[in-house]
């Protein structure tokens, strides 16, 4: 049998509708900023698979680091026992979190990040005496699958069957120039009962919703309010962690710091996965007791699993190389220059960049999985560049070892690409 038999067999892929879209293009390997089909054919990966493997795929530094802790230690409970490839990740990791972040607790993925990031939330209440129970969050959010991070999310527009179990959310709108005042007034009435719990939002950049962005600015007066009030910021850094927005995290842009903060995606440079909530001294005081259930009780059987972290540990070092921060401020300044030639042209109705993360929408109709979505997607893969249009959204968010040449290939294709409407 085929791969593509087999597939069909037995495979049941995330977010698709396998009747109107039963094939998947078989990928055979990947290496730096290329993934490669098994005719020989190679795309640069304009999005990083995911915005995970950010220092390009297959990274040897890596791969050699977490290969050689593979024969020293797989994998060990975390519960009773700790490791270096954990104390190591903290320190590295510490050092460039926010300066408010001290400790860190580990999962797996993204949305189990946003989870336990609630869970704390919901639990520093209750340890305080305090009964809040409702979360605020951004319309068109996104921060996941899991019950609790799709219950905050606002974009899950495919969440129907589930929407009665989830839990008290209340939506704001993004801050603007316009709204900035009202959306002060309505945030302060709604804190106003003392029964929120939670600001959980994604700094400065929504990227499921479509890379849309907000300033700075507006974020940390928001931010101010909710800390006036005593309630807990989760700053949902999972797409916008370790480097993507200019700063190493989007948070550095505010002075008001997150007391939460969740990272998953690029941690490990997309070799492994593993997620980590990291939050305040204040948030973990809360939970130190004589008393046992004033504890945290949620575990994840591969928590802080060694591999992971040192390839966690690897990527930090990455980051921190002058070759990646050099490089971060070449896709940047190159960004500016692909903006200002195509931004009046007819067929683009607005541009928006935050670091590296650059995002054009197409001025056309079409829905978020529309035909023409398609139709794109196909164009850029037979130009040689994999990207991930979301309705007219066309976004790039490369890896960090992209080289000029390459992306002015990405830019070609999307340029290119106006002529098919
Ligand atoms: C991808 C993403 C998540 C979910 O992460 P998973 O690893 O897919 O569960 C959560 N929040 C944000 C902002 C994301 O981009």
């Amino acid at each position: 049998m085929d791969l593509n038999e087999i597939d069909k067999n037995h495979l049941w892929h995330p977010l698709t509708q396998h009747k109107l879209y039963p094939e998947h293009i078989p990928i055979k390997s990947a290496k730096g900023v290329f993934i490669e089909d098994f005719n020989g054919n190679k795309y640069i990966d304009g999005i990083a698979s995911w915005y995970t493997c950010m220092y390009g795929h297959c990274n040897d530094y890596i791969i050699n680091k977490v290969f050689q802790q593979m024969k020293q230690l797989d994998h060990v409970v975390f519960t009773g026992f700790t490791h270096e490839p954990a104390t190591n990740l903290a320190k590295a990791l510490i050092n460039i979190l926010p300066k408010n972040q001290q400790k860190l607790f580990f999962s797996d993925n993204g949305s189990t990040s946003v989870d336990i990031a609630m869970k704390m939330a919901f639990q520093f209440h209750f340890n305080n005496k305090e009964q809040r129970k409702k979360i605020i969050a951004f319309e068109d959010s996104f921060h996941g699958d899991t019950f609790g991070a799709m219950s905050v999310s606002g974009l899950s527009i495919y969440n129907g069957p589930f929407e009665k179990f989830f839990i008290d959310v209340e939506r704001i709108p993004v801050p603007t120039q316009l709204n900035i005042e009202d959306l002060k007034n309505k945030i302060t009435s709604l804190t106003k009962n003392n029964d929120v719990a939670a600001f959980i939002y994604e700094p400065l950049v929504q990227g499921a919703a479509g890379m849309i962005m907000h300033e700075a600015e507006h974020l940390n007066q928001l931010l101010k309010i909710f800390k006036d009030n005593k309630i807990i910021t989760i700053a949902d850094e999972v797409m916008t962690g370790f480097g993507k927005t200019g700063k190493n995290f989007a948070s550095e842009h505010m002075t008001n710091l997150p007391d939460i903060i969740c990272l998953s995606k690029s941690l490990t440079g997309g070799l492994v996965p593993m997620a980590i909530t990291s939050c305040s001294e204040h948030i973990y005081d809360a939970f130190l007791s004589t008393k046992m259930e004033k504890g945290f009780f949620h575990g994840h059987t591969y928590s802080a699993n060694p591999t992971a972290c040192t390839a966690a540990l690897a990527s930090i070092e990455l980051l921190n190389s002058n070759e990646i921060q050099n490089n971060i401020k070449m896709i940047i300044d190159s960004h500016k220059e692909f903006n200002s030639k195509i931004k009046y042209h007819v067929k683009v109705k607005s541009t928006r960049q935050q670091g590296i993360i650059f995002a054009l929408d197409l001025n056309v109709e079409m829905k978020r999985y529309g035909e023409l979505r398609y139709k794109l997607f196909n164009f850029y893969m037979q130009k040689g560049v994999y990207l991930r249009p979301l309705g007219n959204t066309v976004y790039i968010l490369a890896p960090f070892v992209i080289s000029k040449n390459q992306l002015q290939k990405i830019y070609s294709a999307i340029e290119e690409s106006f002529e098919l409407f």
